[in-house]
């Protein structure tokens, strides 16, 4: 009898197992599949916020570059703006410095009026240095670095013309242009003709220039003086300078002197005073304007302007 009690329990334990077992078995499967749909939406929501945050980086650098875009053009027209200031002040600054030479050079075609009358010419590049490539203008080498072929080449020009202005300039400071006293009236003009044949025939070497004793004569180029003598009998006190560049000038008549043999002079330095001395009959300046030793007509020079 026990065994027939048993036997029915055996049979429930073998049942409940086996229901057990299928349980856990249809479990396991569901558990499998809700942990598989979850991965499967966390994929796929993954990928869903990678696109979305791709897209939005898409939109982020879309706008940046047009924002750079826009940045850049601007950049680029303000440069443009800049570089057309630019190449017109350059231009200004050329023709600034183009037209100060034209000055310049216009007073020594002047001043080459009289010397042709005598048969010379004045070459203010004679001694330059221009004639060689040596001597070409300083440009410094950041100008050749400069990117732009267009702003070098006028920066190169600008050097250049400064370079010329310059030297127009320095070679001026050694010619005698302009008036060697302030107020005057011509006397006397001076006696050549215009004849070559006659050019060693005497006449009058220099024009006389009316002022009142004691008005202060300027020299009007730099120079050294050479002579600076007392008493003679012709020329009275009298004072020449040399001017370097095949240029003298010479100052009779005076009544004061003020500087001596050897004295080194700047433009409008004043060497004394008109006065009456020597062969005079009133207070008057005699000026002289020699080239190499001729005596040429200081008229020119005294109406030429710098
Ligand atoms: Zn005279």
């Amino acid at each position: 009898m026990p065994g027939g009690k048993a036997c029915i329990l055996f049979q429930s334990n073998k049942e409940i197992n086996k229901y057990k077992h299928q349980m856990m078995t249809a479990e396991n499967k569901i558990k499998q599949i809700t942990s598989e749909k979850a991965w499967a939406d966390d994929k796929k929501l993954n990928e869903k916020m990678e696109i979305n945050e791709a897209l939005l980086q898409r939109d982020i650098a879309t706008a940046e570059r047009d924002e750079l875009k826009q940045q850049l053009s601007d950049l680029e027209d303000a440069v443009k703006a800049i570089k057309a200031a630019e190449m017109e002040v350059f231009a200004r600054v050329e023709s600034i410095a183009a037209q100060e030479i034209k000055k310049i050079k216009s007073a020594f075609q002047q001043v080459n009026k009289s010397l042709k009358d005598r048969g010379l010419y004045y070459n203010p590049l004679a001694n330059s240095q221009k004639k060689d490539a040596r001597g070409g203008p300083f440009i410094p080498a950041s100008v050749s670095d400069l990117p732009d072929k267009k702003i070098q080449d006028k920066i190169s020009n600008i050097f250049k013309a400064a370079d010329d202005l310059e030297y127009y300039r320095e070679a001026a400071k050694y010619v005698p242009i302009g008036k060697p006293v302030w107020s005057y009236w011509v006397t006397s003009k001076f006696g050549f003709r215009n004849d070559p044949f006659n050019k060693k025939k005497a006449g009058h070497k220099g024009i006389d220039l009316a002022s009142r004793t004691g008005n202060k004569i300027q020299v009007k180029a730099k120079g050294k003086v050479v002579q600076a003598v007392h008493g003679n009998k012709g020329y009275g006190n009298y004072v020449v300078v040399d001017h370097g560049n095949g240029f003298t000038t010479k100052y009779a008549h005076m009544h004061k002197i003020y500087v001596k043999k050897g004295d080194y002079l700047k433009i409008n330095d004043t060497i004394g005073e008109v006065g009456n001395t020597g062969r005079s009959t009133g207070p008057h300046l005699h000026y002289e304007v020699l080239y190499r030793g001729t005596p040429v007509d200081p008229l020119p020079f005294m109406q030429a302007k710098l």
